[in-house]
């Protein structure tokens, strides 16, 4: 197994001169060497080949030994000189101080085909950032970080990939329900990849520290080598990385609304600077389409992460970062012109993307009404997003009847009973609307069916798909993971003969742990 290793952070930013594997706070450094923890009998559960070609590696290479050891922390590679980063974050919209990599260890970066790819392994066990917690993962939490971000891939959203999951042997203690209740379960570790994981706590641990030199040293170091188009630095091209970074993070948001996904924990520190979808933890997919859904249980009371309030945070988040870079500009209005500019640019690219869910593309004056009865209409009675979408292509522009859109998507409602009386009015009301509107554009319906289904997933990483695969998997049966990891590579298409997952949400998982509410406890 041969990398080409070309270090970047561990070489140009400063280092936390301790070495000793102690929790305590970082100051003036961007990072931390340490070593992963040995694990008792690591084996292999699944390895992504995309994500293993990008890399530059072989089959063979998959199957050696030293993967193995690489990727569950118990060889360093020669040359290699693993690492956690230190930041902080806003948790549920308060400073909560330094946070850091507590479990997450930066192996290597490295070069394949033009590519610059940083590799991680979380679950690999404590480090300087681990404050009161263990540095472990579990099986369950790391089947869904490992199945979603490739599958978030897949999906045309920006995001962190996977290399691979494997089981580390040890035991490890969860409360997951929170009620005094601990338990043993599996530890797992997921090799993560990533052009970079700087998130916004990165930067604004300098910021809340007054440390505004190595702040510095830390934008200059992420302009010059994933924004290198800005230049030297200047003011100039400090405010155009925060427009950079508003832009990436506007188009992750607007790709997670199309699809329905709702991250569950948007602090600042688990967003991306680079706009990637980053830290799959309490996540969870829309299946009844519902503003006021989150998936995370420490959520439920305030709905700060809610589906529909994603984009608010996306921008209440852009907002510390701008606090925080704010001393290395010294103005607020260049800033702020750029967090005005969010609201306006988000509301129109949401715009083109709704009606591009529902095949509409002529760049005219839609009426303001039909996305939004749309969205009130979705909501008036349990609506699976998915199959909705989905299924809405199968409309024609000319049908006769006016009830036929039960035909089309009838089987997206979950109580069909329900959609009667005024509901079923509002719905009569909409495809009347939406069938003259739609005789308005150019394509064909099959023309438009196929450019719809390219935006609209067929397959989604469904909450209790997700947990059907971690059950099985703790008895020790991978094959659930195979089959949802190659279903979710061609989400978009058409396969009969996995249709089966292309249905809502079967009644069990209604109301089970790990199919409607999640714990952060992973
Ligand atoms: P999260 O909410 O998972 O993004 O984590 C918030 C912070 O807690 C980050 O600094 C994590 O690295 C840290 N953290 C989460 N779980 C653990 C764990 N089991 N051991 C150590 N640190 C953790
Ligand atoms: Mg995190």
């Amino acid at each position: 197994m041969k990398f080409n290793i070309q270090d970047t952070f561990n070489k140009e930013l400063p280092a936390d001169p301790i070495t000793e594997n102690s929790r305590r706070q970082v100051e003036r450094a961007c990072f931390s060497y340490v070593t992963p923890k040995h694990t008792a009998r690591p084996s292999l559960v699944h390895v992504s080949p995309e994500m293993a070609e990008e890399l530059g590696l072989s089959e063979e290479d998959i199957r050696s030994e030293e993967f193995l050891k690489v990727f569950t922390g118990n060889t360093v590679l020669d040359g290699t000189a693993p690492y956690a980063m230190c930041y902080g974050g806003h948790q549920f919209g308060n400073w909560a101080g330094q946070l850091g990599d507590g479990r997450a260890i930066n192996l290597m970066e490295v070069e394949h085909n033009g590519k610059h790819w940083a590799l991680q392994l979380k679950g690999a066990g404590e480090t300087p950032y681990s404050r009161t917690a263990d540095g472990l993962a579990v099986l369950r939490s790391s089947i869904r970080e490992y199945l979603c971000s490739e599958a978030m891939y897949h999906l045309g959203v920006p995001t962190t990939r996977a290399l691979s999951l494997a089981l580390s042997g040890d035991q490890v203690l969860r409360d997951v329900l929170y009620n005094g209740n601990p338990a043993y379960e599996k530890g797992a570790i997921v090799c993560r990849v990533a052009p970079s994981f700087l998130r916004f706590g990165n930067y604004q641990i300098f910021a809340a520290r007054e440390d505004t030199a190595t702040m510095g040293t830390l934008v200059n170091y992420t302009i010059k080598h994933f924004f290198p188009e800005l230049g030297a630095p200047s003011k100039a091209s400090y405010v155009q990385f925060f427009q950079a970074v508003a832009d990436a993070t506007l188009e992750m948001l607007v790709h997670w609304q199309r699809v329905g996904f709702v991250h569950g924990v948007m602090n600042t520190d688990n967003l991306s600077i680079l706009g990637l979808t980053i830290d799959y933890g309490p996540y969870g997919w829309l299946e009844g389409y519902d503003h006021g859904w989150t998936p995370n249980t420490t959520d439920r009371q305030h709905k700060r992460y809610r589906y529909g309030n994603q984009p608010n945070i996306g921008l209440w988040n852009l907002y510390q970062l701008a606090n925080a870079i704010f001393p290395l500009i010294g103005e607020a209005e260049p800033l702020e012109a750029v967090l005005e500019g969010f609201k306006t640019k988000f509301e129109q690219k949401y715009r083109d993307m709704m009606k591009s869910k529902i095949g509409l593309y002529k760049a005219d004056d839609l009426d303001p009404h039909l996305l939004d009865d749309l969205e009130e209409n979705l909501q008036l009675t349990e609506t699976d997003m998915t199959l909705f979408f989905r299924n809405l292509a199968n409309f024609k522009k000319q049908v006769t009847d006016s009830g036929a859109f039960m035909e089309v998507v009838g089987e997206a409602f979950y109580v069909p009973d329900e959609v009667s009386g005024e509901v079923l009015e509002k719905w009569k009301v909409w495809f009347a609307t939406y069938q003259s509107r739609l005789g308005q554009e150019e394509l064909s319906d099959t023309e438009r069916k196929q450019k719809m289904n390219s935006v609209n997933p067929k397959y989604v990483l469904r909450n209790y798909m997700a947990q059907l695969a971690i059950d099985a998997a703790d008895k020790g049966d991978y094959a659930l993971i195979d089959e949802l990891f190659v279903l979710l590579k061609k989400p978009y298409d058409e396969q009969p003969e996995q249709e089966k997952w292309f249905a809502k949400r079967p009644d069990w998982a209604r109301n089970k742990v790990g199919c409607s509410m999640l714990s952060c406890s992973s």
